[in-house]
C-alpha cells in the first residue's frame, strides 16, 4: 500500500483510467438491466413464515458477510435472488482492544472514545489493513457473490444520529509520517497535539485531501481484489447521505468521503437515508436521492448507480406502514435504479410492512 501511495498521483489516475476503460468494455455485470428490489438483513424471518421472496417481488438480498453460509446462498438462488455481502470495513470494534497500535488518535494526542456505538480504527495501520484484506479475500473465494457492499468506510465519526459526533482524527505516528511523506511536508518536532495543531493551522486543505485519498485507496484496492477473484461482482458502498454543505461539509471534511474520487471506484452508491434515525422528515429521502443522482451525474445506462437503503426499523419511534411505503418509493426517486430497507426483521414481523413491500416491488 505505502509504496503505491507514494507513487505520483498522476500515475494513479492513469491506472484508474485504464481500469475504467477495461471495465466499460467487459459488459459482464450481474445487475446490468434489472432494477434492484432489495432487502437488507438475513432473509430467515421471511423464510420462517414460509414466504417466498420472489413472490414478494424481491430480487436481491444484502446481508452481513459473517451471516452468509452456503445454505442461504443455495436457497436464495433457488428463488432467483442475487446475493450481496455487506462488509464492515473500518469498524475496529474488538480489534483495537487487542491491537492498541490501530486505535485512532485525536488532535489532542489521545485515543478516541467510541462514537456512540461506532469504534473507528486508524485507516493507515498496516496490520489492520492486512487483517481486513485477508477477510475480504476469504469471503470472495468462499462464496459466489454478486457483489460486496462496503460499510463503515470513513474516518472515526458517527453520522447515524440527529446530533453527529465529528472528531478530528487520526494523528497517530503512522498517519503523521505517512502524511508527511505523501505530501512532502516536514512536520515540526513536538508533541502529537502540537504537530496536529500545526497541520490544522498550516495545511488544513492538504490534510483533508490526503485523508480522502486514504479512504479512496481502500476502495481502489478492494475493487482490484474483487476484480481478481470475482470479476462479475459489483462494489457497493453504504455511506453517509449528507450533501456537500451539511454540518459544514463534514462528509468530506471529517468522514473523508470525496464523491469525485469515489465515483471512479464505486459501482453502486447506497446512501443510508434513515430518516427517523437522523431526525428528518420522510420527504427528505426524495430530496436527498434527487440531489445525489445529480451530484454523481448518474446515467441510466452506465455505472455508478444509486440504490439507497431506507428505514423500516422502529427506532426511534414507530415507522408506520404508510411511512415505510413513502420512504421506499422515495428511495426510487430520480435516477435511482434500486432500493432496499433496513431491516428484513422489521418488515417480516409486520404484515402491513410486508404488504407494502410487495405492493411497491410487484
Ligand atoms: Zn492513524
Amino acid at each position: 500500500m505505502y509504496a503505491f501511495m507514494k507513487t505520483d498521483f498522476r500515475y494513479r489516475l492513469l491506472f484508474v483510467a485504464i481500469g475504467l476503460i477495461s471495465l466499460m468494455s467487459c459488459e459482464q455485470r450481474s445487475a446490468e438491466i434489472t432494477k434492484i428490489r432489495g432487502i437488507y438483513g438475513n432473509p430467515k424471518p421471511f423464510w420462517d413464515k414460509e414466504l417466498n421472496l420472489n413472490n414478494l417481488g424481491v430480487n436481491a438480498i444484502f446481508m452481513h458477510s459473517g451471516s452468509i453460509n452456503q445454505d442461504i446462498i443455495n436457497k436464495a438462488r433457488s428463488e432467483g435472488l442475487m446475493v450481496f455481502a455487506e462488509f464492515a470495513t473500518l469498524n475496529g470494534k474488538n480489534y483495537v482492544d487487542e491491537h492498541p497500535e490501530a486505535w485512532a488518535i485525536n488532535e489532542k494526542g489521545e485515543k478516541v472514545q467510541a462514537a456512540s456505538w461506532f469504534m473507528g480504527v486508524c485507516p493507515t495501520d498496516p496490520g489492520f489493513r492486512k487483517y481486513r484484506f485477508d477477510q475480504l479475500r476469504d469471503l470472495l473465494l468462499e462464496y459466489e457473490l454478486d457483489g460486496v457492499w462496503l460499510d463503515y468506510v470513513h474516518w472515526h465519526a458517527q453520522f447515524e444520529e440527529p446530533e453527529p459526533i465529528l472528531p478530528e482524527t487520526c494523528f497517530c505516528d503512522h498517519c503523521l509520517n505517512t502524511f508527511s511523506e505523501d505530501s512532502e511536508i516536514r512536520l515540526p518536532d513536538g508533541t502529537t497535539s502540537e504537530r496536529a495543531q500545526w497541520i490544522l493551522n498550516n495545511y488544513d486543505d492538504l490534510w483533508r485531501d490526503w485523508r480522502c485519498k486514504i479512504i479512496f485507496n481502500w476502495t481502489e484496492e478492494m475493487k482490484s481484489l474483487i476484480k481478481e477473484i470475482r470479476p462479475k461482482a459489483l462494489l457497493g458502498l453504504y455511506h453517509c447521505p449528507w450533501d456537500d454543505q451539511e454540518f459544514d461539509g463534514a462528509r468530506r471534511r471529517i468522514l473523508g468521503l470525496d464523491f469525485d474520487l469515489l465515483k471512479e471506484t464505486i459501482d453502486v452508491f447506497s446512501p443510508m437515508v434513515y430518516h427517523a434515525r437522523m431526525g428528518r422528515k420522510p420527504d427528505w429521502v426524495h430530496e436527498n436521492i434527487i440531489w445525489l443522482c445529480n451530484r454523481l451525474d448518474i446515467k441510466n445506462d452506465s455505472y455508478p448507480k444509486v440504490w439507497p437503503i431506507v428505514q423500516a426499523y422502529n427506532d426511534p419511534g414507530i415507522i408506520s406502514s404508510e411511512e415505510f411505503e413513502t420512504v421506499l418509493r422515495h428511495g426510487l426517486s430520480g435516477r435511482s435504479s434500486g432500493v432496499m430497507m433496513f431491516t428484513t426483521y422489521a418488515v417480516a414481523e409486520d404484515e402491513g410492512k410486508t404488504a407494502v413491500m410487495k405492493k411497491v416491488y410487484k
